[in-house]
């Protein structure tokens, strides 16, 4: 077995609120945390919401499978752009190379032709559980005590890591410890355990009820392909198949890149099992589907399909309902781009206001290692976007964004387009104020660094300088995806969790356990307060 490794609660209706401090149809919010924001964070450095991971597997003989599965993360790099990696194995052993970094950045021609097997699991990652670092990169690699090999790939988050944590590291465990701080490391190492007298499909069937949180997972030994959804689907996977194979990824788009026609999503609750005797199903859970609703809103490439509504589609539609909901009249409707460009058509659309292009994006900016000058950091959001003065010049505009987490990107924005000549500002949100965190894979830290947890809509206009903000109302924005509403998280807009929390929960909570501390997700900062985080600048 080779490692290989670089060298190197109850909300809303709509809320809609303008500078004649008019709050219309906003909520009584009870206040538990202020907002916090690092005064050295600024909006060079505030990314929004983080993605969390992107999964590819490829089950293909006679396939170049680490280049499809290369294809196949290049296709998913929004999901995660802290680390990559890829294994394969070819029915004798298992290679895994990973490293921090782009997908791009990771692997090279020499490297990907040195991987060679019949069997890919590819991962490209966020951190919502651990930190990132190189140990932490997926996929997962451990051997079970017969000397077979299991890589495994995991998007999603577990909300019960800490008790997992202590049976993997039970006396008895023969996985022994391991340095890795990942919900996705413990999960391996308590399968390859439990695979070691009944195989690495029994134990998984066995392991898998135990799990607690949102998971999918892209797996494998040296002979077979295994993906598994949790029971409640909270993310998507799907199935696709080629001419010679199979294929599982973390969304449709990704087969369309690698020429993989789309068979079906893999079912909440169910692992698949793919080798030379085809293709099984099994369940280990009965399938209960909390899809999130976050994947529409922003996570998703447009072009992807979940549940059999396209994301663009209901992006479109959230912006025409966002228009209905919350109308100004203005001379332009401009998107942030790109996760605010359908919503902001779609506005365009309804309102009867023209749409342009009032923002360049600078489409090469991936996650960057390298920390900005101070002189860098002073320009914030320019390192991201820059705008149009010739087309921004004495309008009102209306800008439409895809959520407000901290608020300031949307601060800094704001000023930029005033300092462009704008003479109006009107933001346009096309989600419901984000008011919760969420444990499910998403990292939009602490509830105490939300803006809008502790503060009403007027606030938060007010905190990033627009002439008025618009939210989509919850009930529009699930309408736009065309589910029903049983069938969807939601939990970071309204605090109703599907999957219930543990009172020991957070990102770093392995790290945590290794301090002796606990860790409170929902605990405010003392002293730093709402009025520290609508005070920037
Ligand atoms: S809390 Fe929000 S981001 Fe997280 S899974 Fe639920 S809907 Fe998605």
């Amino acid at each position: 077995m080779g490692i290989g490794q670089s060298p190197t609660r109850s909300t809303p209706s709509s809320t809609y609120s303008d500078d004649s401090g008019a709050t219309r149809r906003s909520l009584a919010l009870s206040v538990i945390g202020g907002s916090t924001v690092d005064p050295e964070l600024d909006a060079a450095t505030d990314q929004g919401p983080k993605e969390e991971c992107g999964v590819f597997g490829v089950w293909a003989p006679g396939e170049e499978v680490a280049k499809l599965t290369y294809y196949g993360l290049y296709a998913l790099q929004h999901r995660g752009q802290e680390a990559a990696g890829i294994a394969v194995a070819d029915g004798s052993e298992i290679v895994v190379f990973k490293d921090l970094g782009l997908v791009s950045q990771v692997f090279d021609e020499q490297t990907l032709t040195a991987l060679k097997g019949h069997i890919a699991v590819g991962h490209c990652r966020y951190s919502t559980t651990g930190s990132g670092s190189w140990e932490n990169a997926q996929p997962t690699f451990a051997t079970t005590s017969v000397g077979s090999g299991l890589a495994l790939g995991h998007n999603g988050n577990l909300v019960n890591t800490a008790e997992l944590a202590l049976a993997a590291n039970k006396p008895a465990g023969r996985a022994g410890p391991s340095k890795s701080t990942t919900d996705s490391d413990i999960v391996t190492r308590l399968l390859a355990e439990a695979a070691t007298d009944v195989g690495i499909e029994t134990a998984a069937l066995r392991l898998f009820p135990s799990l607690k949180g949102a998971f999918n997972f892209v797996f494998c030994d040296e002979h077979t392909l295994y993906a598994a959804r949790d029971p409640h689907g909270v993310h998507p996977l799907v199935l696709g198949r080629l001419d010679r194979g199979w294929v599982v990824a973390s969304e449709t788009a990704a087969l369309d890149i690698v020429g993989a026609s789309y068979v079906r999503e893999v079912e909440p609750g169910e692992l698949l099992a793919i080798d030379e005797d085809g293709i099984r199903s099994e369940r280990f859970a009965s399938s209960n589907p909390k899809g999130c609703v976050f994947e529409y809103v922003y996570l998703a490439r447009p072009d992807t399909t979940i549940s059999g509504r396209g994301v663009h589609a209901t992006r479109v539609d959230i912006g025409r309902r966002l228009a209905v909901e919350a109308p100004i009249e203005a001379d332009l409707v401009i998107p942030t781009p790109e996760s605010g460009t359908p919503a902001a058509i779609g506005y365009a659309q309804q309102a009867g206001i023209p749409y342009g292009q009032g923002l360049v994006k600078n489409a090469y900016v991936g996650r960057t290692f390298i920390q900005p000058s101070q002189t860098i950091r002073q320009l914030g959001i320019r390192l991201k976007l820059n705008p149009l003065r010739d087309v921004i010049r004495g309008k009102r505009l209306v800008v439409v964004d895809d959520s407000i987490v901290r608020g300031n990107t949307q601060r800094a924005l704001v000023r930029m387009l005033r300092e462009a000549g704008a003479v109006e500002v009107h933001v346009r949100i096309a989600s419901p104020p984000v008011r919760w965190p969420c444990f499910y894979g998403l990292d939009f830290g602490t509830r105490a660094e939300l803006i809008a947890s502790a503060s009403e809509v007027d606030d938060v206009r007010r905190s990033i300088g627009a002439d008025s903000l618009g939210y989509i109302s919850l009930d529009s924005l699930v309408a736009a995806t065309e589910q029903p509403r049983n069938r969807l998280c939601t939990a970071c807009f309204t605090g109703e969790y599907p999957i219930a929390i543990p009172d020991q929960v957070g990102k770093h909570v392995l790290e945590g356990i290794a301090r002796g501390v606990t860790g409170d997700a929902f605990a405010p900062i003392p002293n730093y307060g709402q009025a520290c985080a609508l005070s920037r600048p």
